[in-house]
């Protein structure tokens, strides 16, 4: 049995969905004093903190925080958070139900595109009835940038539903059924439908830019699952102009909500989604939280760390 490290653990709670959950972080662990930014009289007693929607500055008050429970996946924000000591440890939200969520939400749109629904939708707007073929799950190849928790979950969906899957992640990753490229522009050159799921870090940001962008087939289609950051927008609009690229499904933004005034609102080859492809539940996500904020008062290993050098 090891013993408690924190007697009195005091853990600030910042962001709107963490607020809301914070009844029930303080009914499920009473021993723990969870408070918002004005309980704390003195911040420096703060040793830990439970994060959405971080923004940089907020975390500077608490000059003795060691550990950060995110309640989001991507931790961008927080990494890059230049206030935040390179020594206070980072965990991301690992739900089980979100891979789950993100492989319904990149199947449905992975069968849309494969079923040309983006096609009959602006036909059907012009009155235009034009047959298209329409070939097996089997003969089309879905790329994938990114194949780690939700990544490899939504490898597996697509498979199940008979599509050919290729895929792109750092380092080498065996995955049943999945032709894995080292090479970025190799894997694009064959996928015509590329679904980004990557982590928002120095390496990726911007990575969908003309240059990959030229790399997918002609008629290809995006869907951008992962952060606004990866894509370069005037570039998308470029693509998308010149119909080089067919469509582009879109659930995150370099500026969320996306301004009003943005081309990709109107543009007919553009589906905007708000940010919603793989949501957390409190259900399953709480218990992780609590389990975390009790390994870190018993100085136990903590789940779901972030390797703040390389970024994600
Ligand atoms: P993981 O950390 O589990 O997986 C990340 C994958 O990206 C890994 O395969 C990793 O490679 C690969 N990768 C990272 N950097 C590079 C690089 N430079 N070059 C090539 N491959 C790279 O993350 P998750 O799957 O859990 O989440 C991915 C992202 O999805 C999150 O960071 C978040 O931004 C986004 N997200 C979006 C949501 C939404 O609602 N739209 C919801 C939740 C998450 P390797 O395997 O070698 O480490």
């Amino acid at each position: 049995v090891s013993e408690p490290v924190h007697n009195a653990l005091n853990v600030v709670v910042i962001g709107k969905q963490a607020m809301n959950w914070f009844d029930a972080m303080q009914k499920a662990y009473p021993s723990v004093r969870f408070g918002t930014p004005d309980t704390w009289s003195d911040p420096l007693t703060v040793q830990a903190a439970v994060v959405s929607e971080p923004n940089a500055l907020s975390l500077r008050p608490y000059e003795n925080l060691q550990f950060v429970q995110s309640l989001w996946m991507g931790v961008d924000a927080l990494v890059a958070d230049p206030t935040l000591p390179a020594n206070v440890r980072i965990a991301r939200m690992v739900d089980p139900d979100m891979p789950i969520s993100m492989a319904e939400t990149v199947a449905a749109y992975v069968l849309w595109s494969h079923r040309f629904g983006d096609v009959f939708q602006r036909n059907q707007r012009d009155q235009i009835w034009q047959e298209i073929a329409q070939p097996l799950a089997r003969r089309r190849t879905v790329g994938l940038l990114g194949l780690g928790t939700l990544g490899s979950q939504c490898a597996r969906v697509l498979i199940q539903l008979g599509f050919q899957v290729v895929g792109w992640s750092r380092t080498a990753k065996p995955l049943s059924g999945v032709q894995v490229f080292d090479d970025l522009h190799a894997m694009l050159d064959v996928s015509e439908i590329v679904v980004n799921m990557l982590p928002l870090t120095e390496q990726t940001r911007g990575l969908l830019c003309a240059r990959t962008f030229s790399a997918m087939q002609p008629g290809a289609v995006l869907i951008n699952v992962g952060r606004g950051a990866h894509v370069i927008d005037n570039d998308l609009l470029e693509a998308l102009d010149s119909n080089h690229l067919r469509h582009a499904v879109l659930d995150v933004f370099n500026v969320e909500p996306l301004p009003t005034v943005h081309r990709f609102w109107t543009h007919p080859s553009v589906t905007v989604t708000p940010h919603v492809a793989a949501d957390s539940s409190q259900e399953t996500c709480m218990p992780v939280v609590i389990e975390n904020l009790r390994r870190f008062a018993e100085g136990l290993p903590l789940n779901n760390l972030v390797d703040r050098t390389r970024g994600y």
